[in-house]
């Protein structure tokens, strides 16, 4: 707990624009496990623990003391709630992370400032070295078929969930796959269900949660605000033999939904709310068929001390909100396997690449204000929100998209900028990449219209020299990830 909370700090502070606290509301139960008592012990551990939370915080991030709040307080804040038993509600603060992408994209770009080399499209296929020792990988540019070998002292396999088809690379008996894995979830909807605020609900059905020391009996799902909608999550499944071509099945999605409407039938969640589908593949320890749940522990396998290959180590992280702790300690291990003395780490209070700014709120208006005979209020939150104080990159972009689209609607224009920066500044090399990985789309909203995507494959294309046909492939390839992902529930 102790560490989660340093590290939730941590983001608050170096990527002030992309992450942001939110109240989250438990409602309480009776007297026993779900009851006030139980969670105002909760909440004060919780609270002592983290007591330096807000240490080199702005005081607009500060996250606040938790408390209990009443029956009729959170009635207010949570209509239609199920009444039955109901004694009020915890109330407690984590952060937000609303846009995982482009705080990736940050990352990438802190590291590439300090010196490190980075190459998107490059898949390990191999390994150097021969027996007991790695000394390198080989690899293949997927995009130009290029075959690569890189040396290296010591290879970090940090793959995901494709690091057990990474080890196997080695072709070594001695290589033990590293963890098994499971399918995870989350349904985005259109409508917001709690606005402001982070809902805690738990399922109707009997849940056994196999790494909980105390069993609650029942599954929490958290329903938090995303944009205009709802994020609900998140469901844990087997990965079956038979992986479904979009992640998950449809009667998968309504299994889901249904457990979530019993467990919250204010909700009521219909198929035509649902906008999106988040997947991916996580650690999963307990592979039941029923319940399916995550690991909550990362490892890191020095596979020198486990299996006697020098230059191998596997890390799997388990949260993206503690990557930078692992990372961390990765790094001293590789110190210490040179025998070498660990620098101490600066990644806790370096700002990521555009996350130099003290008052988030105090800098987006002073450049709304400034930028005010260029864009709206709104369009300069919108930029600051996912570049920081990098977006003027993303405006030196747009007075060339204004002078090649002079008629374009501004809003449009704004975006191609933003495909067109995600080329030059950010490494994009597909359509995809442009459009969901770099200037990301709210799909609370309606997805973005097929003249509209093809204009963002004609800049694109310019930016790269793609041919008609390549052009046109990029662009069937997301119009099919957006009809593979809303299609089956509409
Ligand atoms: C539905 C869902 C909800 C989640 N919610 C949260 C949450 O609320 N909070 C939280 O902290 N975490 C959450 N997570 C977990 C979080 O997404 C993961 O912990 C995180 O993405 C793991 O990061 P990673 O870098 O280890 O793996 P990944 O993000 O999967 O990255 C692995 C990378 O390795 C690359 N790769 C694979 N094979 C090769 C190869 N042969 N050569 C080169 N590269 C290769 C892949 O392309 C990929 O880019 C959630 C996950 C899911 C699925």
């Amino acid at each position: 707990m102790r560490q989660s909370i340093r590290e939730r700090s941590v983001f608050l502070r170096i990527a002030p624009h992309l992450i942001h606290p939110l109240p989250f509301l438990f409602p309480t139960y009776g007297h026993g496990l779900r009851g006030k008592e139980l969670f105002s012990l909760a909440l004060f551990i919780h609270d002592l623990i983290g007591f330096d939370r807000n240490q080199g915080l702005n005081h607009k991030n500060f996250l606040r003391s938790s408390h209990l709040i009443s029956k009729e307080e959170f009635r207010r804040l949570v209509p239609g709630i199920d009444d039955e038993g109901l004694t009020g509600a915890a109330l407690c603060y984590d952060a937000q992370m609303l846009n995982p992408e482009r705080l990736l994209m940050s990352l990438a770009q802190s590291a590439d400032q300090a010196g490190a080399h980075l190459a998107n499209y490059v898949k390990i296929t191999g390994f150097l070295g021969s027996g007991d020792e790695v000394q390198g990988v080989i690899a293949r540019d997927v995009l130009s078929d290029e075959k690569l070998e890189i040396q290296a002292h010591l290879v970090i396999n940090a793959s995901g969930p494709w690091a057990n088809r990474v080890l196997n690379l080695n072709q070594d008996p001695k290589v033990a796959p590293v963890t098994s894995f499971g399918r995870a979830f989350n349904i985005l909807i259109k409508r917001q269900l709690v606005p402001n605020y982070a809902l805690g609900v738990h399922s109707r059905g009997k849940y056994k949660d196999c790494q909980a020391i105390i069993q609650k009996g029942s599954r929490l799902f958290i329903i938090t605000p995303c944009h205009q909608g709802s994020l609900i999550g998140t469901a844990h499944l087997p990965l079956g033999p038979e992986r479904p071509h979009n992640g998950v099945t449809e009667a998968e999605i309504m299994g889901f939904v249904d457990e979530l409407n019993k467990g919250f039938p204010a909700g009521a969640i219909r198929p035509s709310d649902i906008a999106w589908v988040y997947w991916g593949i996580q650690p999963t320890p307990n592979l039941d068929e029923e319940m399916a749940q995550f690991s909550k522990r990362y490892e890191i396998k020095d596979h020198e001390y486990e299996q006697g290959i020098k230059g191998l180590i596997s890390v799997i992280g388990v949260k993206f909100t503690e990557a930078r702790h692992v990372a961390e300690k990765v790094v001293n291990l590789v110190f210490k396997k040179f025998r070498k003395t660990p620098t101490s780490s600066l990644t806790a209070s370096t700002p990521v690449y555009g996350g130099k700014i003290d008052d988030v709120e105090g800098f987006m208006n002073e450049e709304a204000r400034r930028q005010s005979n260029r864009l709206s209020e709104e369009m300069i939150r919108s930029l600051i929100t996912k570049y920081g104080a990098a977006y003027p990159g993303v405006l030196f972009c747009l007075d060339e998209v204004r002078r090649a689209w002079p008629s374009l609607p501004l809003t449009q224009a704004v975006r191609l900028a933003e495909v067109m920066y995600g080329v030059r500044e950010e490494g994009a090399q597909k359509l995809t990449d442009a459009v969901f990985r770099r200037m990301t789309i709210d799909f609370t909203q309606s997805p973005p219209e097929k003249d509209f995507l093809e204009l963002c494959a004609v800049c694109m294309s310019k930016e790269m020299g793609w041919d008609g046909n390549k052009e046109r492939n990029e662009l069937r390839e997301v119009e099919e990830i957006i009809q593979s992902r809303i299609s089956p529930l509409t």
